[in-house]
């Protein structure tokens, strides 16, 4: 299969996408957010500089994430393909994975750009409540799986919990770093010849797009 980069504001759906594709496919979901919300939770000071970036919706410096995602590719799992969420999020990291690809021999695979306005954007944020069971995603604000009671998760009964970044001020420094840092990855990649761009207003036809490349 072929390696797939998400490019997406926050919460435009690329964790839902992944879970799809996982599941349908057999792909290895990377998501650096997953990988650097773990790292934040050691109990060093390094572990709480990381939780308080995450928290403000900073990027995390470039070497740190470097060394994550090297480690993260160096593992055995990958030959299905992977699909990787998060990164890279600048121009520098993009170089920089072309680099890595370089070094581990494998293809850079096709380049996806999931496109939703701001205003479903900060809806699905700060409505955003997830189980810490099951990790099933749920929304009081727009109408996807509400919450049946309170803080109670609908598939497994779990607690409900919103992530530390998902919340009025966070998305709003998270949606800026997207236009400033991470949007030049679309004229990067087009000229590579590897970008697709979709609207990704609803996960099933989201998922038939994103089926179609990569199955072209
Ligand atoms: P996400 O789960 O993709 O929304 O990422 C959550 C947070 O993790 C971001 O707001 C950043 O603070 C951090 N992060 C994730 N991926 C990267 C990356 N490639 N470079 C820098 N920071 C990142």
């Amino acid at each position: 299969m072929r390696n797939i980069i998400l490019i997406a504001p926050p919460a435009a759906g690329k964790g839902t996408v992944a879970k799809l594709l996982v599941d349908k496919y057999g792909y290895v979901h990377i998501s650096t957010g997953d990988i650097l919300r773990d790292m934040a939770k050691v109990e060093n000071e390094f572990g709480k500089n990381l939780a308080s970036l995450l928290q403000e919706g900073k990027l995390i410096p470039d070497d740190i994430v470097y060394e994550a995602v090297e480690k993260r590719l160096s593992m055995p799992d990958l030959s299905n393909g992977y699909i990787l969420d998060g990164f890279p999020r600048n121009l520098e990291q993009a170089i920089k994975y072309d680099e890595i690809l370089k070094n581990i021999n494998r293809d850079l695979g096709v380049v996806i750009e999931l496109k939703t306005p701001k205003e479903v954007l900060e809806k699905r944020i700060t409505g955003r409540y997830i189980c810490s069971d099951c990790g099933a995603t749920h929304n009081t604000l727009t109408g996807v799986n509400t919450p049946k009671v309170d803080g109670v998760c609908n598939e497994c009964g779990g607690k409900l919990n919103q992530r530390k970044d998902d919340n009025y001020e966070s998305f709003q420094v998270r949606y800026q770093t997207y236009l400033d840092k991470t949007y030049p990855l679309i004229d990067f990649y087009q000229e590579k010849g590897v970008l697709s761009s979709i609207d990704s207003y609803q996960p099933e036809d989201t998922f038939k797009e994103i089926e179609a490349i990569i199955n072209d």
